[in-house]
């Protein structure tokens, strides 16, 4: 029997969804309402312009561990739907995908249009509906059938709805119109804005694996050491990034003002000390600030030492024992105050959205409303950067695309 199937939002879920219910339903109508004249508009700004598809991450519970909200709900739908699916459902539609050493995966073609060009035959071949500049502005249940009002002022019937609207605040409303609860929307995914002269004017500079803390957390992340990037405004790097979406709730309480601790060479108070005490030893008539220990980069590491010992021309047998402690700290736990944030590459993601738990991850259906489904980042669900958001969109929606 056919049956009609909305779409609300023409974006990477939209689409995913879209196409994988109208193949496997060949009788159904599927139609995508998309409120802006585009569509897949985020998916042609992702990456960079080359569309950071997936992450090369083949093992469920691996790969749930990269979203500070989600983590449970997804490891079960990652059975279902996991990168290697993604890979392969490209794949077979022509677009093959490459994996860069950190893991990210991207169309061979380095181009977000590929994939964009990809679901719009796929969409068209499969017969799906796509109205633009046509916005949901209403949602209510009449006779059992969900009753769309839109933009254009027309009433719509469907069988099952799937709402795919990203970060829309005007969608979470209606949807708690509906009795659903939308846990309030938080930014994640940002840089530090940190104005302090150990790190003026050494932007550029990379340390490869610190490890970074907030101070007076009340959770403690499970953050693996990872690189530091100073910036012109502050700290930046996938240590930051990791701290800014886990933190993200946190961090939105108090406004994004707060401090952290930086371990800049990651290792122990004690083990830094023996290292200084030993150069004290062996190295006495070698000059502190221009001989850079534990890989910090050479300009950063005279800074932190001319500042700290407030001589340039100190050599290791200069060292008391009181400024070896002193350097040490400085390297180990550092603090620094952090006041506010910026963009991230204009990439960011929304923390925040439809709450979990009431939802179904076995079939992405609504636990409240009948026949109403979510995918992708209207939901509470986000990860750190790497082709992860993107993942999770494809995930949820062929879930609800396959249970409809
Ligand atoms: C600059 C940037 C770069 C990114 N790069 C990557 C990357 O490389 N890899 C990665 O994994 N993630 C990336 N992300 C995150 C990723 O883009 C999102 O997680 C993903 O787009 C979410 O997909 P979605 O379909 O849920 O929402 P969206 O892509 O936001 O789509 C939602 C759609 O719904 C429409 N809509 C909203 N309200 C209504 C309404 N009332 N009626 C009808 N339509 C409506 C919107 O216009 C939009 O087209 C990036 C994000 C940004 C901002």
């Amino acid at each position: 029997m056919s049956k009609s199937i909305i779409i609300i939002g023409g974006g990477a879920a939209g689409f995913f969804a879209a196409i994988n219910c109208a193949k496997k339903n060949p009788s159904y109508l599927v139609t995508i309402l998309e409120k802006s004249s585009s569509v897949l508009s985020k998916v042609k700004i992702s990456g960079g312009g080359r569309c950071n598809v997936t992450h090369a991450c083949f093992d469920a519970k691996e790969l749930a561990k990269h979203y500070p909200r989600g983590e449970k709900q997804l490891l079960g739908a990652f059975t279902k739907f996991n990168p290697s699916n993604t890979i392969d459902w490209f794949e077979q539609r022509g677009v093959e995908i490459k994996r860069e050493d950190d893991g990210r995966m991207f169309p061979v073609s380095d181009s977000s249009q590929t994939i964009i060009d990809c679901f719009l035959s796929e969409a068209k071949e499969a017969g799906v509906v796509v109205r633009m500049q046509t916005g949901v502005e209403k949602l209510s249940i009449t006779n059992n059938q969900l009753s769309i009002h839109t933009s254009t002022n027309e009433t719509l019937l469907a069988d099952a709805v799937i709402v795919t609207t990203g970060s829309s605040h005007n969608v979470w409303t209606l949807l708690e119109k509906l009795g659903h609860k939308v846990i309030a929307p938080v930014p994640s995914l940002f840089t530090f804005n940190v104005n302090d002269e150990r790190i003026e004017g050494l932007q550029g500079l990379a340390v490869q694996e610190a490890a970074v803390k907030i101070c007076n957390s009340k959770s403690a992340f499970n953050i693996p050491p990872s690189a530091l990037l100073i910036t012109h405004t502050g700290l930046s790097g996938p240590a930051i990034l990791r701290l800014s979406a886990w933190g993200a709730r946190e961090l939105a309480s108090v406004n994004h003002q707060f401090e952290i601790e930086v371990n800049w060479v990651n290792k122990d108070l004690n083990a830094v000390k023996e290292t200084f005490k030993f150069f004290r030893q062996n190295h006495p008539k070698k000059n502190v600030a221009s001989n850079s220990l534990f890989s910090v980069p050479k300009r950063l590491w005279e800074r932190i030492t001319t500042l700290n010992l407030q001589s340039a021309t100190l050599n290791f047998a200069d060292l008391s024992n009181q400024q070896i402690e002193s350097l040490g700290r400085e390297l180990t736990v550092a603090r620094f105050k952090v006041s506010g944030k910026s963009t991230f590459k204009d990439e960011f993601v929304t923390a925040g959205g439809v709450d979990l738990a009431e939802v179904d991850f076995r079939t992405m259906q609504s636990k409240i409303v009948p026949n109403l489904y979510f995918a992708g980042e209207v939901l509470d669900v986000d990860a750190i950067t790497g082709g992860f958001n993107f993942q999770a969109a494809w995930t949820t929606a062929f879930i609800a695309s396959q249970t409809i």
